[in-house]
């Protein structure tokens, strides 16, 4: 089971790492001394964070990296009411953070005004994605109305994407849409999908965050692996829809979602391949 008091620091990196996936223009600039640039990368990776915890571990809080730093100033609360007119020109890490706010602040407020968690996340990643360093958006005044604009798209978009998904994983899968209502007086239908990504290394062990599909009326998940995809083997359980994993050889790992009445079925699966650690 993960610590879930500094999930906030690993999901603020592991969105780095999804940052540089989508634009790695913007990654190159902040790294580069821009420092409008650097609040973004910093500032969204901190809303995700903060969404994270509100989707995971709710209710969530707004601050991120407060069981890290001893130093108040290190702290980052996205509820702190800051803007553009706080910006300050510094590559400095601590001022980069700080200046982070003012994006974490866009997203925050934007939950404050009735956006779904999973909306608000979306609405970030896509404008990490969007944001064009060369016409002059980064440079330019990014304001709400960026937000506003990348959110019409979404509400398009977010239909079209969750109907294409479902093919996606039905295609991969064979799987169907399981009927409502697991749960009850009945145990809770499989997760509807099992995914991950790599967040690290501890020593010579790969790390990734392993999250699934929350199913209705389950109160755990109980996690299964396999080398081979064949026979699978239990090795512990997750109060919540996600959980750290370790692995240094192939895993498959399949979820089983439970409550007082019994486990589902297993889930798909899904694969995790160690990179190379501890060089
Ligand atoms: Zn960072």
């Amino acid at each position: 089971m993960q610590a879930q008091n500094i999930d906030d620091v690993m999901v603020h990196e592991a969105t780095h790492s999804v940052t540089k996936g989508v634009n790695e223009v913007l990654i190159t600039a902040a790294t580069n001394d821009d420092a409008l640039a650097a609040a973004m990368v910093e500032g969204f990776s901190d809303a995700i964070a903060v969404l994270y915890s509100e989707k995971f571990n709710p209710p969530g809080d707004t601050k991120v990296a407060e069981e890290l730093f001893k130093n108040p100033s290190d702290v980052r609360d996205i509820s702190e009411p800051t803007t553009l007119d706080d910006f300050v020109d510094s590559s400095d890490p601590g001022i980069q953070h700080q200046n982070g706010k003012i994006f974490g602040n866009m997203i925050y407020r934007a939950r404050q005004a009735g956006l779904s968690i999973d909306q608000a996340a979306k609405a970030t990643i896509l404008i990490l994605d969007q944001v064009n360093r060369d016409e002059g958006l980064v440079g330019d005044k990014f304001d709400q109305k960026d937000i506003k604009d990348a959110l019409e798209r979404i509400s398009i978009l977010d239909q079209v994407i969750g109907e294409i998904l479902e093919t996606v994983w039905s295609d991969m899968n064979g799987y169907e849409d399981p009927p409502t209502g697991g749960g009850g007086s009945n145990p809770p239908y499989a997760p509807s999908y099992v995914t991950g990504f790599f967040t690290g290394c501890t020593g010579t062990v790969s790390t990734y965050l392993d999250s699934w599909g929350s199913s209705t009326g389950a109160s755990y998940y109980n996690m299964y692996y396999s080398t081979t995809g064949g026979s699978y083997t239990y090795f512990g359980s997750s109060n919540f829809p996600s959980s750290t994993v370790y692995n240094t050889v192939n895993g498959y790992v399949k979820i089983s979602a439970c409550n007082s009445y019994g486990c589902s079925s297993l889930s798909n699966n899904a694969f995790f391949q160690p990179h190379i650690c501890g060089e």
